[in-house]
């Protein structure tokens, strides 16, 4: 049974399996973009991944973030991951952890995402109980998602495992800063993807998120070319990722991918270190939507303001609505499973 679990306790992990042996004891982690090359005793820029004796060992396996009693997780619409064009009204148990790997100046879950793992109390949850707490509940799906669930790769794989089997649906909530070796080991249990896009220039995503941004640009690839449902969101922060030009290059790159990925402007709210400017005004996210308009994307949304014109889905040929939505509520207006009145395929997953 799941139980709570004290920070104090010891983190004994079980072996991770994204690593790579090196010299000696040495071993490179394999999960995110930094590669960290570790020696015996060294955690991952992450903390919650440590080589101990020359093995790699996620010690956050089965910890989550979670109030100590009743059934674990959250649920959630999906629409609040966001997830607007995959199992619309559904509900999602979500899961998030300690740590993270990239140390955004703004982050809105900083009091776990830069936590080490023995600093916040965690609570003990298999992958089985996870399954059995989303059947309970009633939810159709569990999503990893919080903090970034990269770092707890294999914890995600044997959750999303164990809930293929018992016919759930599994989402990630992510920063894309994963390799090709996560993706193949991950990605086959994973149904859909929001990856989060802070930004299109390098320097200053190095300087305020901590890591480069070309690994997240080419998960966004590499996700779209497999089999896995993928929306992305793009984070619009006053004077440092919404510049107009920027937005046309970030707008322009998704388009040559695929126009119709969905994408959802998200609205900046100042927070942890970043108190300094305020929230994103609505016309720089009229305007985001206008240039991502311009630039041929066919499913575009304005997050965090409650506005049904920019958070409905409507057919790119016609104009139909497809999904009605107000907040987190949408009431489904044309079935997925069939096409449009005009013949137009719904681009939604039903
Ligand atoms: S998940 Fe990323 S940050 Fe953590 S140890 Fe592995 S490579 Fe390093
Ligand atoms: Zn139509």
């Amino acid at each position: 049974m799941s139980s709570p679990n004290s920070g104090a306790t010891d983190l004994a992990g079980v072996t991770a399996t994204l690593v790579r042996d090196l010299a000696g004891d040495t071993v490179e982690c394999t999960a995110c973009a930094h590669r960290c090359e570790l020696d015996s005793g060294q955690r991952g820029v992450c903390r919650v991944r440590e080589n101990v004796d020359g093995e790699l060992r996620l010690l956050t396996y089965g910890l989550v973030y979670d109030t100590p009693y009743g059934p674990p997780g959250t649920v959630d619409p999906v629409e609040k991951k966001p997830l607007y064009h995959f199992k619309p009204g559904t509900d999602i148990l979500s899961f998030g952890g300690a740590s993270c790997n990239f140390a955004c100046k703004f982050c809105q879950n900083n009091h776990i995402a830069f936590s080490d793992p023995e600093e916040i109390e965690l609570r003990e949850v298999s992958p089985e109980e996870a399954v059995a707490s989303a059947r309970a509940q009633g939810a159709d799906g569990i999503a990893w998602t919080y903090n970034e669930p990269t770092i707890y790769a294999e914890y995600v794989r044997d959750g999303a495992r164990a809930a293929h089997e018992e016919g759930l649906y599994t989402g990630l909530v992510t920063n894309g800063y994963f390799t090709e070796e996560f993706l193949d080991e991950v990605g086959p249990h994973i149904d859909a993807m929001n990856i989060d896009v802070k930004g299109f220039r390098e320097a200053p995503h190095r300087k305020f998120m901590g890591a480069t941004l070309q690994p997240t640009l080419d998960s966004v690839e590499r996700v779209q070319a497999r089999d896995i449902h993928l929306e992305v969101t793009y984070l619009v922060i006053p004077d440092l990722t919404d510049d107009p030009e920027e937005l046309q290059e970030f707008t322009n790159w998704v388009a040559d991918i695929d126009t119709t990925i969905p994408v959802h402007f998200s609205r900046f709210h100042p927070d942890h270190e970043m108190t300094d400017r305020p929230p994103t005004p609505i016309e720089t996210l009229e305007r985001a939507h206008e240039t991502a308009v311009d630039a041929g994307l066919e499913y575009i949304y304005v997050g965090n303001i409650r506005s049904q014109e920019f958070n409905s889905t409507y057919c790119p040929e016609c104009g139909q609505t497809w999904i009605r939505r107000t907040g987190f509520d949408s009431t489904v207006v044309t079935d997925p499973s069939e096409s449009c009145s005009c013949g137009r395929e719904v681009d939604i997953v039903p």
